[in-house]
């Protein structure tokens, strides 16, 4: 999508370890505008199949989530990333480690939020190692729903997430795919 790619060129901060920094427009400050141009390139791009409930996780990838929603006309779900006390009923869990926190955890989502034969898309801000797309197959997995695809805003194209997701069958689609970036130039290379 050259819209989002140009403005990762004008935006986006390469820091140390990999991480590619949009907080300008996608992580802290988001660019609502940009955010319908991507909810309606989600819908193209998966105008061939139905999709039931959108699935996301917290934080970052709630907002994309609700604005694509409107698009495919579909309520959001998305995984908590810690027990609470307003949790209640039967969980569906499964364990992530997070790229950028480097820390363990819990995705947890009520199971009654999930109903078995739906068709979920996944979406999410940023696809690394692919930890948390796999944590939100599982629990799709464990309540006998299905995968209709993995929406993704940015692919990291150099780290195995990617690849990882569609050997195993599963319909990846992201926005913006990065197979290199240079913290020192500060430059960013786009899959074509
Ligand atoms: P994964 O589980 O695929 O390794 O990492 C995905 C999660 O880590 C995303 O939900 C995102 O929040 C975060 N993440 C991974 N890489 C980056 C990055 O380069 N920049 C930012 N801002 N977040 C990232």
């Amino acid at each position: 999508m050259e819209l989002l790619k140009e403005r990762i060129r004008k935006d986006g901060v390469i820091k140390a370890g990999n991480v590619l920094k949009v907080d300008s427009f996608l992580n802290h400050q988001m660019d609502i505008a940009l955010f319908n141009e991507m909810g309606k390139e989600f819908k193209r791009r998966f105008a061939d199949v139905r999709i039931d409930k959108i699935l996301t996780i917290e934080a970052s990838g709630i907002g994309i989530a609700a604005i694509a929603a409107q698009y495919f006309n579909v309520p959001v779900v998305f995984a908590k990333k810690a027990q609470s006390i307003n949790l209640d009923g039967t969980m569906l869990s499964a364990p992530v480690e997070s790229f950028t926190h480097k820390r363990k955890y819990e995705v947890i989502v009520a199971s009654r939020f999930l109903q078995q034969g739906e068709n979920i898309l996944i979406l999410d801000d940023f696809l690394a190692n692919g930890c948390a797309a796999m944590g939100l197959c599982q629990i799709v997995e464990a309540a006998h729903a299905h995968v209709a695809g993995i929406g993704i805003v940015i692919e990291k194209g150099f780290q195995q997430g990617g690849e990882m997701l569609r050997a195993k069958g599963l319909r990846v689609e992201s926005l913006a795919i990065v197979d290199g970036m240079d913290a020192e130039t500060q430059t960013v290379q786009f899959r074509a």
